[in-house]
């Protein structure tokens, strides 16, 4: 079988890390199948629709380099890709269901539904307009020919519906999902949903279904929100004598805390990126925050399958040549934000370091700091392994060339002031009487001269140099930011612990 996927997402807005989760495995499916990864644009609900959004989705596919073969801007042979595109090929399928008498025109109006939606409730009972009481409306199952014209030349409003279930007809439909295994629905609970709206453009039902068709896709790989539409949809294919496709419902990424599916709101609840680039002068994207695209895609491929064993770091590389939709699990996950920096974390360390010295680099022109002395590749090479985010680079890295403002409270607090004070003292005095000695031979001389542990003088060192107790060694501070420059900072702590 040729492997044909689609990612099909609605331009209601940006594109969130749930979405992104469906296209990576679309993607890595088609890659290990030697497939084609398809971008489908679902725009029939155009007052959902929302500027910018079909820009952001491609836009966050290319920061993921997440590559399509066919699409609205790469286009291709099944073209085109976008359903607003497409409206001439939904209406000549749904003619030809209305022909066969699978679909119908229904005429009736807004207050002739609510009335009877009333009625029914009334009852206590739902409104569904189905087998039970499709005979009751003004609908060409139950017009003549002639009145049908009638309304259609006279220009009144219709929707055209799909009759589902009839009686005397099967009443059960059974389908098969790859992750859920077996499923059976009851088309008699169904109603005759709409397959075009009275604007002439198709549903989403109707579209979806049709376009997977005719773009010959062989699995249709979606978020488990469409699991209820899956028994609709096999009537559908069914009703049109086509083949179905295999059907993949991905588990729900759900809130990090609390009950429930992850929304686009719980970004900015929880202070946590949702989508991967901007998307508005405000958001929070984990690109701004400093995540690098091999992470967000590792994260995400992991949340819902996993390919056995103990390794954890892969790259999109690795991914698609491992990949199998029948290890999915069934079972939602939590978004988990310190795992996806953990996950940054280990593809830093597996960039060069180069990464890390063009983020420097950027800080220091952002900060005007053109003249220093301090090499950034050499500052880059001892802080990689401290950095999670790249927006953690110029806290890491600021001490190199800034001497602290201030003193974190906490640690300056737990510094003893009196040998503190002697410590530092008889550090300068001793470097700057003996020209040319090693910091650790003066560490070593003071820890002797003030009977002092070593620690305890490196940490008060550090604090001076830092502004905290953190940061690379201190020894490789001191060299690089050069004796006289750790001098003045030395004095600096002094006087401030001597005020
Ligand atoms: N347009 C639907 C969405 O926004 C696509 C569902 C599907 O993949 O079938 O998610």
């Amino acid at each position: 079988m040729k492997v044909r996927v689609r990612f099909a997402p609605s331009p209601t807005g940006p594109l969130h890390i749930g979405g992104i989760r469906t296209a990576l495995y679309n993607y890595l499916f088609a890659k290990k199948n030697n497939g084609k990864f398809i971008l489908r644009i679902e725009d029939t609900d155009m007052l959902r629709s929302v500027d910018g959004a079909e820009n952001h989705i491609r836009e966050s596919l290319k920061w993921l380099n997440i590559s399509i073969d066919e699409g609205p801007v790469k286009g291709g042979l099944f073209g085109p890709y976008r359903q607003s595109d497409r409206n001439s090929l939904y209406i000549k399928h749904i003619d030809a269901l209305i022909s066969q008498k699978k679909a119908y025109l229904a005429f009736d109006s807004e207050d002739d539904l609510k009335r009877a939606r009333l009625a029914q409730e009334k009852k206590g009972e739902a409104f569904l307009y189905n087998w039970r009481n499709r005979k009751n409306f003004r609908n060409s199952l139950n017009m003549s020919s002639k009145d049908v014209e009638k309304e259609l030349n006279v220009g009144t409003n219709y929707v055209v519906r799909f009759k589902s279930y009839a009686k005397g007809d099967e009443k059960t439909i059974t389908v098969n999902d790859v992750v859920r295994g077996q499923i059976t629905f009851d088309k008699s609970l169904e109603s005759d949903k709409i397959l075009l709206k009275g604007d002439r453009t198709p549903t989403y039902h109707l579209a979806n279904v049709v376009d997977d068709c005719l773009m010959e896709i062989s699995h249709v790989i979606r978020g488990e929100e469409w699991l209820p539409s899956l028994g609709f949809h096999c009537q559908l294919y069914d009703a049109f004598g086509w083949k179905r496709p295999v059907f993949v419902h991905l588990p729900l990424i759900l809130k990090p805390y609390g009950k429930g599916k992850l929304s686009k709101r719980d970004g900015e609840k929880f202070g946590f990126p949702v989508f991967v680039v901007d998307w508005g002068k405000k958001s929070m994207s984990f690109e701004r925050d400093g995540y690098l695209p091999e992470a967000i895609i590792n994260y995400l491929a992991l949340l819902g399958w996993n390919p056995g064993g103990d390794k954890e770091v892969f790259t999109l590389k690795d991914l698609e040549g491992l990949f199998s939709i029948d290890d999915v699990s069934p079972s939602g996950s939590k978004l988990d934000i310190e795992r996806c920096r953990w996950f940054n974390h280990k593809h830093i360390q597996r960039k060069s370091n180069n990464t890390i010295k063009e983020k420097l680099l950027n800080e220091l022109e952002k900060r005007e700091i053109y003249n220093s002395q301090v090499v950034p590749q050499r500052v880059a090479n001892l802080i990689k392994e401290r950095v999670y985010l790249l927006s953690d680079v110029w806290d890491e890295a600021c001490y190199f060339y800034e001497s602290p403002e201030n003193y974190n409270t906490k640690n300056l607090k737990r510094l003893e002031k009196a040998s503190a004070v002697s410590a530092l003292i008889s550090i300068n005095g001793y470097v700057s009487k003996n020209l040319g000695v090693s910091w650790e031979k003066a560490v070593d001389f003071v820890a002797e001269d003030q009977n002092m542990k070593k620690n305890l003088i490196l940490s008060t060192i550090r604090l001076a140099l830092v502004g905290r107790f953190a940061g690379v060694s201190v020894f490789e501070i001191l060299s690089i930011i050069g004796k006289e420059e750790s001098m003045k900072r030395i004095n600096n702590l002094l006087s401030r612990l001597k005020e």
